[in-house]
């Protein structure tokens, strides 16, 4: 049990799952072990229907792929989609804050605003926005249109790239690699990746690095700072950490996936009169809103709302049996979660069109209903 993890807590939650029948993910990873060599190494690939092919590169036989890849392009090839897949989903991120950001300049909503106004100016003014004479919903409007071009095919560099040294933009631009949009350099890999378009390992390896530069430095980096202009920049907080979190004479409720935008508002309505009376007439102290994985630590470093665990600790705060309800938006929300709910009273509930769970239920959730 002590190597499934170091936390007491969680070493409980594991031998309660196994009394009680519960499938985790350590249960699913020694199902699924050994792991498949060729998979491990890159060397499968099922980009067109001639395969999928497995490359055995020592041979003697399927050296190549039936179109002719050997495998040097197999896992560059491999790799240049992982790291869009992963570059994506940052940027993807960033978007829906971009968008929030773009319905607080154009009044659409009055649910978020901006909590760091002084923040907001700065990085107008940084990124050559003339504030002056401009209301804050004006300088959020003008900042919110340029960042929509970073994610567009047209610019020539994502605009924070303003902010690296001159000596590395220098080598970005010797191996062409300075990020132009963000959606453009994800497409561009999916399409040199594509059967018969770049076959040469090294070249798709550099534009692998450029879709990263255009996650650090675009979208990543913008959803970092919409963030702390929504939501306030955090300064160093104190709080509590695992499952000891949950409140036995609490309706506790758990806040899980990457993003603010909903866990922010959640916290919100947490914290109202009307709700916690509600908590109160079935017999509850109060609403108890922990954090987990990647939402658990927005809420904590701008909140100080307690964290109940990370990624591997999310189906162990379910198995506790104390959570009334997961919330989620998207990312590292293992399918598992919602079979894990089934077994005790928990409620799993899902926010995104993005991200929807079969046998969970979905409540829409964007920044014109937030507070409905
Ligand atoms: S792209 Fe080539 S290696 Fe990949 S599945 Fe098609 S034929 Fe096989």
């Amino acid at each position: 049990m002590q190597d499934l993890s170091p936390w007491e807590d969680a070493q409980k939650m594991i031998a309660k799952a196994g009394r009680e029948g519960v499938n985790l993910v350590w249960d699913r990873l020694k199902d699924q072990t050994p792991h498949c060599t060729f998979c491990e190494q890159g060397l499968t690939c099922s980009k067109c229907v001639m395969g999928p092919c497995r490359i055995n590169p020592k041979g003697p036989k399927k050296m190549l792929g039936v179109c002719g890849a050997d495998g040097d392009l197999t896992v560059a090839r491999n790799f240049g989609r992982f790291v869009a897949a992963g570059a994506a989903a940052h940027s993807d991120h960033g978007r829906d804050l971009l968008e929030t950001l773009a319905a607080i300049g154009e009044g659409q909503t009055t649910d978020y605003g901006i909590r760091d106004e002084a923040k907001l100016e700065r990085i107008c003014k940084e990124l050559g926005i003339e504030t002056q004479g401009l209301t804050v919903r004006e300088q959020a409007k003008a900042l919110a249109n340029l960042f929509f071009e970073d994610y567009g095919c047209r610019s020539h560099n994502v605009a924070f790239s303003s902010r690296a040294p001159q000596k590395r933009k220098d080598v970005w631009k010797r191996f062409g690699c300075t990020p132009r949009g963000i959606d453009r350099d994800c497409v561009e890999m999916l399409h040199r990746t594509h059967m018969g378009v770049d076959c040469d390992p090294v070249s798709i390896c550099l534009h692998a690095s450029r879709v990263a530069l255009a996650d650090g430095w675009g979208g990543s980096m913008i959803a970092t700072e919409i963030s702390d202009i929504i939501f306030g920049t955090p300064k160093p907080v104190k709080s509590l950490v695992n499952l000891g979190v949950l409140k036995e004479d609490q309706v506790n409720i758990l806040v899980h996936g990457h993003s603010p935008i909903v866990s922010e508002m959640i916290l919100a309505a947490a914290r109202e009169p009307e709700i916690l009376a509600k908590a109160k007439e079935v017999g509850a102290q109060g609403i108890n809103i922990a954090g987990l994985c990647c939402t658990g630590n927005e809420l904590l470093m701008r909140q100080g709302v307690p964290m109940a665990g990370n990624h591997l600790m999310t189906e162990l705060a379910i198995v506790t049996g104390a959570v009334e309800m997961v919330i989620v938006d998207y990312q590292c929300i293992m399918p598992s979660l919602v079979n894990v709910a089934n077994c005790y009273h928990t409620k799993f509930v899902s926010t995104s069109d993005k991200a929807k769970f079969p046998g969970g239920i979905h409540m829409e959730f964007n920044f014109k209903n937030a507070r409905e």
